[in-house]
């Protein structure tokens, strides 16, 4: 359904055109406005250009109206407002939706739209595949391909409101926004993308992007601990880290990237960001696996770890995929685990599953990776391990 006034229109499809051109997605205002000198206009052009992008989800230079016709012209030649073209898409009974989408000939990748009431939220990819071996994720066992670039990042929120039939701007006149959330929670770790994701964000958060609050953009990592310091340095947005465990032995099971960067040292460049960005708390991501991870003792040690500082615990009850061999923790033993974690003073809720149906749940991302090159970090710590160094 299309709002009224909004002149995002499925006709403004943005086409593939040539490899030269610039994606003009993938350029911060700063870029965009070294972009417009280059082609000899005036550093002003970028605002308009983004008004149009990311206010008025215009994606053809030709109904940018406000600029003039030469101008328009060499932005034709030079550049293109290109987002990823979508392979299906898919809604869940409860009203979830997923696209795959095409990353090159053979590569794919996944991005879900989850609405409840009074909020959106778009989870979206940073890489196509993942290279971090998580035990209990559907995309760790397709391997890794490559990262995305910023424009395809931005590129899938750009789409979402399209698809979605929202425009970015009609907050301004409605006061709603469909797309309220954006989360970094899709295919890959994005702290292994540094050099894309961040500027992708500074585009979410820019006041002439998509003017995100930056407590409504969330970038979850598995815990690449020197990239947590550089990104408190580089911009300012929510944090959520993959704990999963209390203590090493478990943590280095299920996450791998632990035994380069243990749960002490993880914690304590939570607690730098948090100092650093004047942020509230740090949400800790723990999946539920019945019998591995979800014991009242394991609350308790979990409670200890965390008490007396910045930190909420979201409780995600294990999603299966095909050949796993983790099941879900019951309901009462994720209600229980809950508790413990209450009564000790902490944050904690449950994660409510959401399509499922669709496979579009946390860690069921599967996209479709081929040609992987199969960089796996648990495989290469493991080498390191063996040949003893
Ligand atoms: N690589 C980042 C981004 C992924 S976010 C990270 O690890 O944080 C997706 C969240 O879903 C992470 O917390 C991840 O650990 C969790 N997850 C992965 N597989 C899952 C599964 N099968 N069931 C439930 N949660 C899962």
């Amino acid at each position: 359904m299309l709002q009224a006034g909004c002149s995002l229109r499925p006709e403004t499809t943005m086409v593939a055109v040539g490899d030269s051109k610039v994606n003009l997605l993938g350029l911060e205002r700063a870029g965009l406005e070294a972009f417009a000198v280059e082609l000899g206009g005036k550093a002003f052009r970028a605002r308009q250009l983004m008004g149009w992008m990311y206010k008025r989800g215009v994606g053809r230079f030709d109904d940018m109206s406000d600029l003039a016709k030469s101008f328009r012209a060499l932005l034709a030649e030079r550049a293109e407002i290109r987002v990823p073209a979508i392979v299906s898409a898919q809604q869940s009974a409860d009203g979830t939706r997923k696209w795959l989408l095409r990353a090159d000939a053979s590569q794919a990748f996944e991005m879900v739209f989850i609405p409840e009431p009074g909020r959106g939220t778009l989870c979206i990819s940073s890489q196509v595949g993942c290279a971090m071996d998580c035990s209990f994720c559907a995309t760790a066992q397709q391997g890794f391909n490559r990262n995305l670039t910023t424009a395809e990042i931005v590129g899938q929120v750009f789409l979402a409101h399209r698809e979605l039939g929202a425009c970015p701007g009609e907050v301004q006149r409605t006061g709603e926004r469909i797309v309220t959330n954006v989360v970094l929670m899709g295919m890959g770790e994005p702290l292994a993308n540094f050099r894309n994701v961040v500027p992708a964000i500074r585009i979410l958060l820019d006041d002439l992007g998509f003017d995100i609050s930056r407590r409504r953009v969330t970038l979850s990592t598995s815990g690449l601990v020197p990239q947590i310091y550089r990104l408190a340095e580089e911009v300012n947005c929510a944090l959520a880290v993959s704990l999963h465990a209390p203590d090493d032995a478990l943590r280095s099971e299920l996450v791998p990237i632990n035994r380069r960067h243990p749960i002490a040292e993880l914690l304590e460049a939570c607690w730098h960001y948090i100092d650093e960005q004047n942020g509230r708390s740090v949400t800790f991501e723990y999946v539920m696996l019945e019998g591995v991870n979800d014991s009242p003792q394991q609350a308790r040690a979990l409670a200890a770890l965390l008490r007396g500082h910045p930190a909420k615990l979201n409780l995600i009850p294990f999603n299966p995929f095909p050949g796993t061999h983790y099941r879900r923790s019951p309901p009462a033993a994720i209600e229980r685990f809950r508790d413990e974690l209450l009564r000790r003073g902490l944050v904690a809720t449950i994660r409510r599953t959401r399509g499922d149906d669709i496979d579009a749940a946390c860690g069921q991302l599967a996209g479709r990776v081929q040609d992987r090159t199969r960089v796996r970090l648990g495989s290469r710590l493991s080498a390191v391990a063996a040949a003893g160094a």
